[in-house]
């Protein structure tokens, strides 16, 4: 699983804010692209731009591995704007190979954003398309997966997360 193209733990652009994104051209497209090939080289179901290396807020979806009814998305200036419920579950992320924790989510999320030609959308979401959707969205403000498990949980890793780290 070539997974080398991805930014990880101990990279600094993972703890940027990123800019919204203002120009919505061949270049922003491109970016995209190499996003996607990226995930689909790491076998993964979300990336967001920190995680190329880049600080415009957008990331990338695709389920369609896990359900055939999905298309991919590419959520450019995404906003929370409702959460409801809370779901449980075993999260990953392609910056923390082979770490897998227990991260409480909301169970549904609408979201807006603009697609890459700057057109509006609104979606909502459930489940593990919710739960992927708040995780990139988290990478946009510098947020990472291992900030949502209790501290004494994430003393209990810190062995690993030292060996994990770069640089
Ligand atoms: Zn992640």
């Amino acid at each position: 699983m070539a997974n080398n193209l991805v930014r990880k733990f101990g990279d600094p652009v993972l703890r940027e804010r990123c800019e919204p994104v203002t120009v919505f051209d061949g270049d922003l497209k491109r970016f995209a692209e190499r996003m996607f090939s990226i995930l689909k080289s790491a076998n993964g179901v979300g990336l967001a731009a920190p995680q190329a290396g880049d600080t415009r807020r957008l990331f990338i979806i695709d389920l369609s591995g896990q359900d055939f009814d999905s298309e991919p998305i590419v959520f450019v200036n995404p906003v929370i704007e409702k959460v409801e419920g809370e779901q449980q579950g075993e999260e990953g992320c392609l910056s923390f190979p082979g770490l897998y924790l227990d991260v409480k989510r909301p169970e549904k999320v609408t979201v807006s954003f603009q697609d890459l030609d700057g057109k509006s959308h609104r979606i909502e979401a459930t489940g593990l398309a919710a739960r992927a959707i708040l995780h990139e969205n988290d990478h946009l403000d510098g947020i990472l997966f291992i900030d949502h498990i209790s501290a004494y949980d994430r003393e209990m890793l810190a062995g690993r997360l030292k060996k994990l780290k770069v640089g």
